[in-house]
């Protein structure tokens, strides 16, 4: 990868938008070179000083009320008057000052809850049936913990813990890199019956053990949880009760 490319993928790296490939593309080209490196920290300490500067300040009250007086029609100017041609500057400017109060705290939102449930949540489930859609289901196919637990090594800094429960009624399928927040992690992908179960593991990072925790929304069922030292995310359209059931059999 050229540094032009990987700078062209930088934005979309430290957003989680990258697919896997190119994610480990890149983090592959930065390892080795001094100039992209330095721009990556570059960005990512912005990133972190401008999460941890209190930036947001909430637009003042008489603001909204001063633009919707601008906006709504004086008793002088009835629905057939046409409008005259200062009005639409006025709208203009009321549509960016608007925007310009929401936009920032919208992009500074997702960037303080970052870690927040509902943002994993949906993150988890974006890259679940990014990997259904693209035909990404596994980089390495294999139904034997002892294949796909290597697989991972020198791809990954950590190493995931891979268990087959094919006795079970969870047969592993294989293995996958993918991206969640911006970095890369592992995804182990499990069967149920004719579904497909992703779970992504990685470091929980000083994160305390915490008990699964499920949720669901239209057709998909999350749960997650800390253990051992690692984090989870299980992703699915099967019943809740059997992520349960998976999660159990994970947290032996
Ligand atoms: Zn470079």
């Amino acid at each position: 990868m050229s540094c032009e490319k990987a700078e062209s993928l930088l934005h979309g790296y430290l957003d989680g938008e990258l697919d896997a490939v190119r994610a480990v593309e890149f983090e592959r080209h930065a390892r080795g070179c001094p100039d992209c490196t330095r721009e990556l920290d570059a960005q990512q300490s912005l990133r972190a000083r401008l999460r941890d500067a209190d930036l947001y300040a909430p637009a003042p009250p008489s603001l909204r009320r001063n633009i919707r007086e601008r906006l709504e029609p004086r008793p002088d100017e009835g629905a057939a008057s046409a409008p005259r041609p200062g009005r639409w500057r006025w709208l203009a400017a009321a549509a960016v000052v608007t925007l310009l109060a929401t936009v920032p705290w919208l992009a500074f939102r997702e960037t303080r809850q970052g870690t927040s449930e509902g943002t994993l949540a949906a993150a988890a489930l974006d890259a679940h049936l990014r990997s259904l859609q693209l035909g990404h289901l596994t980089d390495v196919v294999s139904t034997d913990a002892h294949t796909v637990k290597p697989w991972f090594e020198g791809k990954l800094s950590y190493a995931p813990p891979v268990v087959d429960l094919a006795a079970e009624g969870f047969p592993l399928i294989g293995g996958r890199l993918d991206v969640l927040e911006g970095r890369t992690i592992a995804a182990l992908v499990y069967a149920r019956r004719k579904h497909v179960v992703s779970v992504f593991v990685w470091p929980a990072e000083n994160a305390p053990e915490t008990a699964p925790r499920s949720s669901v929304r239209q057709g998909y069922a999350w749960i997650h949880w800390s253990h051992a030292g690692m984090r989870y995310w299980v992703v699915s359209d099967v019943a809740p009760a059997e992520l349960e059931q998976l999660a159990r059999l994970l947290r032996r």
